[in-house]
């Protein structure tokens, strides 16, 4: 995190913790006065979902995360923000007040307009006097514009009990212009014993729940500290939620619907809170508006993807499986109708020199037993193959420039041609997939994974994989997409260094990644 005391004319946290013991400081409210006796702003400060003129700018008051309400009265509270051209915060260019809603969880969600295209912006909030940490944002290019280049990283999958976030910590001196998190922010499940952190809480399915679980991975000072040094883009996975979760359909089959969509309605309203998302995405009852799309200038065009929301249950039961007639099932779906619609009116439009798809699970049709008999992902687009050959088959079609697919959830670091065998059967590759591997999520991990000389014998467009922990980071210009996937060796321990186990170069017009 930027060490608040360098900020000109703020508060220090030190010297206000020291004066919070002694008095309770004064905060304005709607109703009149309020008194905060504690340090408000422990989830830190975020940005999000930039534009050619602004972003959300996020932060949330919750002096005690973990306790209910977050250890605020049950009353509006009026919140400063601003937006300066530089780090002293010496050109402040915008300034405003917001309320931050007990019904909110105390969160604020700003969307200054009017600034300038493609630049850093630095800004931070103010509740009864006290200063939040600083936060580093950058607004897009502008519209049309050749987009220069872009430095994006690719995370997911942040196990609070499984590691530690060292991943996040090397990502922070990056650099980097944009995060894409595509899932598996929190995990919902109840605290398990013997582990190096552990889960406050059972499995989460209240709002209370689900707001106590982000206010303790929020507290994560790697996490905090990445949020506060360039603007995201997120969408959820399934552990936001429920495991493996489908459309309305629970992971344990016994929770009738409605049940299942009051648990979405509150686990969508705590990821809205604790994300820098748009008004858009304020969540109605169980839906939420998650897919969407971002231009950074003609470089690339960003589609969000929302793989749960929509989708129908997982065939075949689930789990890895055989071929069955019943993946090719037209009613079956990740997307929805609404949503593939968009994706393609939103494709054939398009004038990026690359079109991403940031989404969650692994595209490729990877075969995932290694030697005799072949089993696919249901959970994953093989699951849905009927409409992952339709995408590609409109891919192929309209002549989709440089599609690049991001994918998270497995855990797993892998680089694969997208490849479609199908009508006529000769493979053509049409597109690239880097799955990113987790950033905590199961533990140390391993740089070769078991079986992986059959599992790459057996998929043959398949041109990495690895099972350490770590992110991708990805330098995009129109001549070359560079993917560099950065790995840890442990995250049991603090303090792990971080290397590029491997690095790969898309060129335009010649789809699938290449070694570097
Ligand atoms: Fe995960
Ligand atoms: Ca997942």
């Amino acid at each position: 995190m930027p060490d608040p005391t360098t900020t000109a004319g703020a508060f220090t946290r030190r010297s206000f913790l020291a004066a919070a013991g002694g008095a309770l400081l004064s905060c304005r409210s709607a109703s009149g006065p309020l008194l905060l006796a504690e340090y408000p702003f422990r989830l830190g400060v975020a940005s999000g979902d930039p534009s050619p003129d602004g972003f959300v700018l996020w932060t949330r008051l919750a002096p005690r995360p973990l306790e209910p309400e977050g250890g605020m009265p049950p009353e509006p509270v009026e919140v400063d923000w601003e937006v300066a051209e530089d780090e002293r915060f010496a050109s402040v260019v915008r300034r405003g007040r917001a309320r931050a809603l007990p019904e909110l969880a105390h969160s604020v969600h700003v969307e200054p307009e009017g600034l300038a295209p493609g630049r850093p912006y630095w800004y931070r909030f103010r509740a009864g006097g006290v200063e939040s940490p600083a936060g580093r944002t950058r607004t897009l290019p502008p519209p049309g514009s050749p987009g220069g280049r872009l430095r994006l990283a690719l995370a997911s999958c942040q196990h609070f009990e499984q590691g530690y976030f060292t991943a996040y910590e090397h990502m922070a001196r990056e650099d980097v212009d944009l995060v894409v998190h595509v899932g598996d922010y929190i995990y919902e499940q109840a605290g398990q014993p013997g582990r190096l952190r552990r889960h406050a809480g059972p499995e989460c399915t209240t709002l209370q729940g689900y707001r106590a679980r982000y206010g303790q991975y929020k507290s994560d000072p790697a996490l905090m500290a990445m949020h506060a040094a360039a603007p995201w883009l997120v969408a959820p996975d399934d552990h936001e939620f429920d495991n493996n979760c489908a459309g309305a359909v629970s992971e344990e089959k016994a929770v009738s619907p409605s049940d299942f969509l009051r648990r979405r309605a509150a686990a969508y309203q705590a990821y809205y809170e604790h994300m820098p998302l748009r008004r858009a995405s304020l969540p109605a009852g169980p839906d939420m508006q998650i897919y969407r799309r971002i231009a950074w200038g003609r470089l690339a065009e960003f589609f969000v993807l929302d793989t749960r929301q929509y989708r129908t249950d997982q065939p075949s039961g689930d789990g890895n499986k055989p071929p069955s007639p019943e993946v090719l099932d037209p009613r079956g779906t990740l997307l929805g109708a609404a949503q593939r619609g968009w994706l393609e009116d939103g494709l054939a439009r398009s004038p990026a020199a690359w079109n991403v798809l940031a989404q969650q699970v692994m595209f490729a049709r990877v075969d995932r037993l290694p030697g005799e008999g072949v089993t696919h992902s249901m959970d994953q687009w093989p699951g849905y193959e009927h409409e992952r050959r339709g995408l590609l088959r409109f891919l192929e079609e309209r002549r989709i420039a440089n599609a690049v697919v991001l994918s998270g959830d497995i855990h797993t670091n892998w680089a694969n041609d997208l490849v479609a065998d199908f009508d006529p059967p000769a493979p053509r590759v049409l597109a690239s997939e880097f799955v990113g591997t987790s950033i905590s999520s199961g533990g140390d991990g391993a740089a070769s994974p078991r079986d992986l000389g059959r599992l790459l014998a057996d998929n043959p467009f398949v041109r990495f994989h690895n099972a350490e922990r770590g992110y991708v980071r990805c330098d995009v210009e129109a001549t070359s997409w560079r993917a560099d996937f950065r790995t840890i060796p442990y995250v049991l321990k603090p303090g792990a260094p971080i290397a590029t186990r491997a690095s790969f170069v898309v060129e335009p017009g010649r789809p699938g990644p290449r070694p570097a």
